[in-house]
C-alpha cells in the first residue's frame, strides 16, 4: 500500500516535470473571462481576416485564433460560448443616429406603414382618444409616397379627430411635419406668418397654412412644444439602448443631441447601464459651448464621447428641400433650400472656423449637389486657414454628388457618412425628382471608394430602421423597397459584403477617431461583437434582411441574448 502510494507520487512528479513548459506558459498570463469558440469569425482585421475563436479579458479582446489556440486561455472561471459555427462580426457602429428620437418613436403613433390618407388619419384619431388631456401627439414618421393615392397631408385630414389634442407629426425624413389646427393656433401660425429663412409654411391657393411645415418653419412649433421631462428622456434612451442591443448595434454616433440627452447618457454610464457606446455631436449653433470647455474631438470615456459638432447645409430630397444647382425635375421653380444655419453662408463658415480652431470635429448634413459643394468650399477654406491636420471632416448623407466633387472629397480627406437604406427607399422615386443623370451619382458608394474616399455607414435612425441587416442588404443589393429593381438600382454602385461590413465597423470607428479602439476583432481592442443566426457570406443576398442577432456583446458583457428572450 505504502509503496504503491509513493510510486504514484513519483509518477505524478514526473508528469508534472514533463508538463512544466506548458504549465509555466499557462501561468504567465491570466485566464480569459470569456471565450467564444467554434465560430466563423470575420474579423475586419487585414492581418487576420478570419478565425474560429476569441478570448476576452475584462472589456478587451486578448487573443484571436483557432479554437485550439484559444483554449490555452481557458480556466474554470472562463465563460465559454460555443458558437456552433455561426458568424461572429465586430459590433455594428451606426455613424448617424437620432437616438432619443428613435427611442421616442418606438412608443409613438406608428404612421410610416400607413397605405392611405384615411389610414393615416384613423391612426392619429385612435391615438388622440388614448392621449391624456394636454399631451401632444408627435413623431409618427409618415411617408405619403406609400399612400394610394400619394398626396401631401393637410390639417383637414385630422382636425375632426383631434379637436383638443395638439398634433405635430413628422415626415419620416424629419424635414417636414404636419400640424393640426390646435397646434397652428398655439404656435400663432396664420396666413400672415412669413416663411422663415430656410423654411416654408405650405399654403393653399388662398394663402392659408395647410398645416405642413418644412425645415426651419417647424421651429415655430418646436418653440412652443413642451420639452421632454427627464423621465421621458430617460425612458426613451433605455428603449433605444435595448433596441440597439437586440440588433447588434454596439456603438452609435448621435447627431444633434440636446445637451439634456448627453446628461442622461452620463447618468446611465455612471449606473453602468449604457449598453452601446455613444459619440455625441450637438448642433454647431452651440459651437462656443464646446470651444469654451476646451475639449477636442473624441474626448471622454469609451462609452461616451463628445467633441464633434453637427451642422446642416440643406434639407432633404423627399421634402424637396435638398439644395441643388439645377431645379427638381418635377418642380422647375424649386432647386431646394439652404438651412437657416447657412443664412448667410459666412455665418456657417465662421462657426466652422471656430470649431476647427478648437480641434472639434465637424459633421455636416449636406444632401443636394450644391449644398455639398458649398460645404466642401468651406472645408477647403478651413484647410487653407489652419493647415493640414488629422481633423476628419465629415459630410453626412453626401447623397447627390456633382461629378467634380468626388475628387475634392478625397483631396480634403472628407469622410462620407452615408446611409445605404436611403438608397433603396428613396430609389423608388428619386429619378422622377432629379432625373437619370443626377440619379447616377446618388448614393454613389462605389464611386466614393474608387476615389479613395472613406465611408462610414449608418442608418439615420429614426429616419430609417436601425437594423444593420437592412443596411447591409441595401448596400450589397441596392434592390429598391418596391421590388422594381431586383438586380439593383444603379447596380454599378453596389458594394461587396466585406466592403459593406468594413464601412459599418472600421469605417464608422475611423469617423469617430476610434479605429484603434474598436471596429475589428483584434487583440487589444474593446470586445464589441455580434453573433448572427445565419451566415450572410453564404446565403442569397436577398435573404440578408431576414438575418437575426443571436447575441450582442459590448465590452465583454452580453447585452442581448436571443435565447434568453424565448418564452418571455
Ligand atoms: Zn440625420
Amino acid at each position: 500500500m505504502k509503496t504503491t502510494r509513493s510510486s504514484i507520487r513519483v509518477i505524478a512528479l514526473l508528469l508534472l516535470v514533463l508538463a512544466l513548459p506548458s504549465f509555466l506558459c499557462a501561468q504567465s498570463r491570466p485566464a480569459a473571462d470569456l471565450i467564444i469558440r467554434n465560430a466563423k469569425i470575420w474579423t475586419v482585421d487585414k492581418n487576420r481576416p478570419t478565425a474560429e475563436a476569441v478570448a476576452v479579458l475584462g472589456e478587451r479582446i486578448v487573443a484571436v485564433g483557432s479554437s485550439a489556440e484559444i483554449e490555452a486561455w481557458q480556466s474554470v472561471h472562463t465563460r465559454v460560448i460555443d458558437a456552433a459555427g455561426k458568424l461572429l462580426l465586430p459590433g455594428f457602429n451606426d455613424s448617424h443616429v437620432h437616438f432619443v428620437d428613435g427611442g421616442l418613436a418606438l412608443d409613438s403613433v406608428e404612421l410610416n406603414d400607413a397605405t392611405s390618407a384615411e389610414e393615416f388619419a384613423r391612426r392619429i384619431g385612435e391615438r388622440a382618444r388614448r392621449t391624456p388631456k394636454g399631451e401632444w401627439i408627435s413623431g409618427g414618421d409618415w411617408d405619403e409616397t406609400k399612400w394610394t393615392p400619394a398626396r401631401m397631408p393637410t390639417k383637414e385630414l385630422i382636425d375632426s379627430v383631434t379637436p383638443d389634442t395638439p398634433v405635430f407629426v413628422s415626415r419620416y425624413d424629419g424635414h417636414m411635419a404636419l400640424a393640426n389646427s390646435v397646434t397652428l393656433r398655439l404656435a400663432g401660425i396664420t396666413s400672415k406668418t412669413p416663411d422663415p429663412p430656410g423654411g416654408v409654411i405650405v399654403r393653399d391657393a388662398q394663402g392659408n397654412p395647410t398645416g405642413a411645415l418644412k425645415d426651419a418653419a417647424m421651429d415655430y412649433v418646436y418653440k412652443i412644444e413642451p420639452p421632454l421631462t427627464h423621465e421621458q428622456r430617460l425612458k426613451a434612451v433605455k428603449r433605444a439602448l435595448a433596441h440597439a442591443a437586440s440588433l447588434g448595434v454596439t456603438s452609435v454616433q448621435h447627431m444633434n443631441p440636446e445637451y439634456a440627452d448627453v446628461a442622461v447618457y452620463h447618468e446611465l454610464l455612471q449606473r453602468g447601464e449604457l449598453t452601446a457606446r455613444i459619440y455625441a455631436a450637438p448642433l454647431i449653433t452651440g459651437v462656443d459651448d464646446q470651444v469654451k470647455i476646451g475639449v477636442r474631438h473624441a474626448f471622454g470615456d469609451p462609452f461616451l464621447r463628445i467633441g464633434a459638432l453637427k451642422a446642416y447645409a440643406d434639407g432633404s430630397l423627399g421634402s424637396a428641400t435638398a439644395y441643388f444647382f439645377e431645379p427638381f425635375s418635377n418642380q422647375p421653380d424649386n432647386h431646394g433650400l439652404l438651412s437657416d444655419e447657412m443664412h448667410p453662408v459666412s455665418l456657417m463658415q465662421d462657426r466652422m472656423m471656430r470649431a476647427d480652431a478648437a480641434g472639434l470635429q465637424i459633421c455636416t448634413h449636406a444632401i443636394g449637389d450644391q449644398g455639398i459643394t458649398i460645404i466642401l468650399d468651406i472645408y477647403s477654406e478651413i484647410v487653407k486657414a489652419h493647415g493640414e491636420s488629422n481633423r476628419r471632416f465629415r459630410i453626412e448623407h453626401a447623397q447627390h454628388m456633382a461629378a467634380k466633387d468626388f475628387e475634392r472629397f478625397a483631396q480634403l480627406h472628407v469622410i462620407a457618412s452615408v446611409q445605404p437604406y436611403h438608397a433603396i427607399d428613396d430609389g423608388r422615386w428619386a429619378e422622377e425628382r432629379i432625373g437619370h443623370d443626377r440619379a447616377s451619382r446618388a448614393y454613389a458608394f462605389r464611386t466614393f471608394l474608387n476615389h479613395g474616399v472613406r465611408l462610414a455607414f449608418g442608418t439615420d435612425w429614426n429616419v430609417a430602421p436601425l437594423n444593420p441587416m437592412l443596411t447591409v442588404y441595401a448596400a450589397v443589393t441596392r434592390a429598391t423597397l418596391d421590388g422594381k429593381n431586383p438586380n439593383g438600382w444603379f447596380p454599378e454602385q453596389k458594394l461587396t459584403l466585406p466592403e459593406t461590413i468594413e464601412a459599418y465597423t472600421m469605417g464608422s470607428a475611423y469617423a469617430e477617431f476610434q479605429e484603434n479602439e474598436k471596429g475589428s476583432i483584434t487583440p487589444g481592442k474593446l470586445a464589441d461583437m455580434v453573433l448572427l443566426n445565419d451566415d450572410i457570406f453564404a446565403i442569397d443576398p436577398a435573404k440578408i434582411r431576414e438575418v437575426k442577432v443571436v447575441m450582442t456583446i459590448v465590452g465583454g458583457k452580453t447585452v442581448w441574448d436571443a435565447t434568453d428572450k424565448k418564452g418571455h
